[in-house]
């Protein structure tokens, strides 16, 4: 018998998840999600864990409350650890106590994570704190989901007090706010509806509740929103901290493999943006292609990386080997300042660097050292251009390249992620074929588009896409474009 998580995944922005919730995803061998949570949680699960997308709204695979009860249980009864993902808190109108009592009933283990929810984190990225001392001294969570049929103490609530919010109110929200009035609520009364809180698509509207019907429609929001009433409305332009950052409103797609998105993803989310990682390339490591050449590493003048995933594969296999580094006595060169990185993190600091993250501006810098005879090892992709070592071959040079990894096309859970994206980013020609086929050419051509360099653009080009290009070809380059183009 297997076990059920019913884990929170907050509201929206994929860091707002807690750490509990991401070390039992990392577990779980089958998930359940829908789309409050999106599909952005699957980051963090497995690869080999099965995905159930359990969407509710029209023109989604439909999936009732009895239907998802059985599915939970069924999937525990396999041998499963389930985790059934939730957008914001499980318990808060998440229907998780239906869910962990259908398990109780069936004598299945579970355990609630809290998720962080969005009534509260929606409002503090809108600039509205949910209690301020002498402004609001409490919050009443609503559902408006049922407002038409009355079922609310309108009276009650008409006079409490404090911060109004209403989930699941948007359809509703004329009946919300002329219940209050007749009720006795002044209808001058600040009111602000939040679309899609704390995401790329997050859209404030502030009014009043006599007007706040009008200028929504007029906004054109569309559900999830959530409904805020109160005095605490007031602080939302000078606590607006989240739609003032730089990349706010864009959700940028990374199209490169997991491992090298990092250090791009965390400079996107700390600018505003929300990130959209489609990891269209796997890396594949072959560095056992290696050990032909072991016993002559300590021959080499030169030895050239071109890439990280190089640079990793390498040292990763003469430790395997139990090779020790300081036998190697000829020069590193790098490509590009991330690759130079990466050999510095091995304790090695290269002597030459090219600037430019292409093989050309390397050779460049290269023909200042090299000189004819020389022995150059170059481990690389299998999957790149043989640039660099015609051109040292041709001044003379004996070169040995070894293909310590290659380059796989990746796949895609679910595709519906793209939608959202504004802007996509392109790091290699490959990742510009791998996407093509993952998402369509058309729905490429509706971004923008942006290019590292210029071998990624004539791969673009190729194709019929408009890009614009960054003046340095790193991830700060990208991210000056970025910044630029907005
Ligand atoms: N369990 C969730 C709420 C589920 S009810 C939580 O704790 O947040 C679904 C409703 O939540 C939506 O109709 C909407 O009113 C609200 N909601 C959830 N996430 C939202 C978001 N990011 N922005 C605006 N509203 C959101």
């Amino acid at each position: 018998m297997g076990k059920v998580y019913l884990i929170g995944a907050g509201p929206g922005d994929e860091e707002l998840i807690t750490l509990k919730a991401v070390r039992k995803l990392s577990e779980c061998t089958a998930v359940m999600y829908d789309r409050l949570a999106g599909p952005g949680i699957l980051k963090y699960v497995n690869e080999d864990c099965e995905i159930y997308y359990c969407g509710k709204e029209p023109g989604c695979h439909y999936k009732n409350q009895d239907e998802i009860n059985n599915m939970l249980v069924e999937l525990a009864k396999k041998g499963h650890v389930v985790g059934r993902i939730k957008g914001g808190d499980p318990y808060v109108f998440g229907r998780g106590g239906e869910e962990a009592l259908a398990l109780l009933k069936e004598n299945i283990e579970f355990e609630v994570i809290p998720g962080i929810t969005s009534p509260i984190s929606a409002l503090n990225y809108a600039g509205i704190p949910v209690t301020h001392r002498k402004v609001a001294r409490s919050f009443h969570i609503f559902t408006g989901k049922t407002a038409e049929k009355l079922d609310i103490n309108w009276e009650a609530a008409a006079k409490i007090g404090g911060t109004l919010i209403f989930l699941m109110g948007f359809r509703n929200l004329e009946v919300i706010c002329s219940k209050l009035k007749e009720n006795g609520m002044d209808e001058n009364t600040p009111c602000a509806v939040v679309m899609r809180g704390t995401t790329s698509k997050q859209k404030k509207v502030v009014g009043k509740i006599k007007d706040i019907k009008e200028k929504a429609e007029e906004a054109g929001l569309t559900s999830p929103c959530i409904i805020v009433i109160g005095d605490v409305i007031k602080f939302n332009e000078q606590l607006d901290w989240y739609e003032k950052k730089p990349l706010f409103g864009k959700n940028v797609c990374i199209t490169r493999s997991k491992a090298q998105s990092r250090e791009m993803r965390e400079k996107l989310l700390d600018l505003g943006a929300q990130v959209t990682e489609i990891h269209s390339i796997e890396i594949k490591y072959t560095s056992e292609n290696i050990k032909e050449y072991l016993d002559k590493l300590l021959e080499y003048d030169y030895i050239i990386f071109t890439s990280v995933n190089g640079v990793n594969s390498f040292f990763e296999r003469l430790l395997t080997e139990n090779y020790d580094i300081r036998n190697i006595k000829g020069k590193f060169a790098a490509i590009g300042p991330a690759t130079e990185r990466a050999i510095k993190s091995k304790g090695i600091i290269p002597e030459i660097v090219a600037e430019k993250f292409v093989a050309e501006s390397l050779h460049d810098k290269m023909k200042g050292f090299i000189k004819k005879g020389d022995k150059v090892f170059i481990p690389r992709s299998k999957n790149a251009r043989p640039y660099l070592a015609e051109a040292l071959r041709e001044e003379g040079c004996i070169v040995d390249e070894c293909y310590t990894y290659e380059t796989v096309a990746g796949s895609l859970t679910d595709k519906n992620c793209f939608n959202d994206v504004d802007t996509v980013i392109f790091t290699s020609p490959t990742t510009v074929r791998n996407m093509i086929e993952l998402v369509g050419l058309s729905a490429i051509k509706e971004k923008q588009v942006i290019s590292i360099g210029p071998i990624t653009g004539k791969e673009l080009k190729k194709h019929d896409i408009d890009y614009e290009m960054s003046e340095e070809y790193t991830t700060d380059g990208v991210i000056k474009q970025l910044l630029e183009g907005k």
